[in-house]
């Protein structure tokens, strides 16, 4: 009935359609509020009684509810810990993250990271599975039984993505105490055909949302800079903008003053420079002082 609640609240808020019914086995999950105890390696549900977990989990938290769901025909118990967040030391004060396709995230440093790029790994043997199902009678044993490999498989490639986002997204929190990134209008990215399965794979999207939390966690800060900010045409150098810059085009080069760099590093630069200008202003510096807090990192309080 919460659920439902939370779903109509939307409905007429205009934010979602009208509900539908959930379906037996797509998103299987249940909530269970209070009666709930989790030992080490077991929890104890309503009905059912102790179920044995195949983690060690995490014990000494009470918690108001638990979420069971299936997920590629597995069980999975969930709930949420409060933490306490620590600030960890920073290597760099500032850096720009530029996402693209050919690399994930390109830093103002010149760090690079590629992505899983794991559905591009498995979409053959993807697609052999899913041929192989083709013919199978619907709702047959056999049916089902291959239905949950494409599940698992499905489920495989998400963890890789997920993994790797997870290693980037805390190095790059962990390590520098303001980050700028660009707002992305994924969306709208998506709707483009040509490149759709290749910004999916990465999980930009993904990516900002744990940015977010772990910024928060590590005691950083995130500056989203404007969609129509034009981080890759304008040179970093001396801020001369181009008209019009090729996706072919892979070295920025700069008419005005002879600047030379990777087309990626040059959009970090700017993203990074971007960062610092809008943290100034927070901070209510004048313009001015700029270049002395991109030296010298922000003054304290
Ligand atoms: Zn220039």
């Amino acid at each position: 009935l919460r659920h439902l609640s939370d779903a109509f609240k939307s409905f007429f808020h205009k934010t979602k359609g009208f509900p539908k019914f959930k379906k037996k086995g797509r998103h299987d999950s249940f909530t269970l509020d209070g009666a709930i105890k989790i030992d080490t390696r077991k929890v104890r549900v309503p009905v059912i009684g102790w179920i044995k977990t195949y983690e060690y989990l995490p014990t000494g938290y009470q918690p108001k509810s638990v979420t069971i769901s299936k997920q590629a025909h597995k069980w999975f118990i969930s709930w949420k810990i409060e933490v306490e967040t620590s600030t960890t030391p920073k290597t760099q004060e500032f850096v720009g993250v530029d996402l693209g396709i050919s690399h994930l995230a390109t830093l103002s440093t010149g760090e690079i990271f590629d992505g899983a790029k794991s559905y591009q790994k498995y979409e053959s043997k993807l697609a052999r599975m899913q041929y192989l199902n083709r013919h199978k009678q619907f709702g047959s044993s056999n049916y089902r039984k291959s239905q949950i490999k494409i599940a698992r498989l499905h489920q495989k490639i998400a963890n890789i993505r997920k993994d790797t986002l997870h290693k980037i997204t805390t190095y790059i929190s962990k390590n520098h105490a303001v980050i700028g990134i660009e707002d992305l209008n994924v969306s709208g990215m998506l709707a483009n055909g040509k490149l759709a399965k290749a910004i999916a794979d990465m999980g930009f999207y993904e990516f900002r949302r744990q940015l977010e939390y772990k910024t928060q966690l590590y005691g950083s800060k995130l500056v989203i800079v404007d969609r129509f900010y034009p981080s890759s045409k304008t040179c970093s150098s001396c801020g001369e903008q181009k008209s019009s810059l090729p996706l072919s085009q892979r070295v920025f080069k700069c008419e005005h003053c002879g600047w030379e760099c990777d087309r990626d590093v040059n959009a970090a630069i700017n993203l990074c420079q971007q960062a610092v200008r809008l943290t100034v202003l927070a901070c209510g510096l004048d313009s001015a002082d700029t270049s002395r807090v991109f030296a010298e990192g922000v003054p304290e309080g």
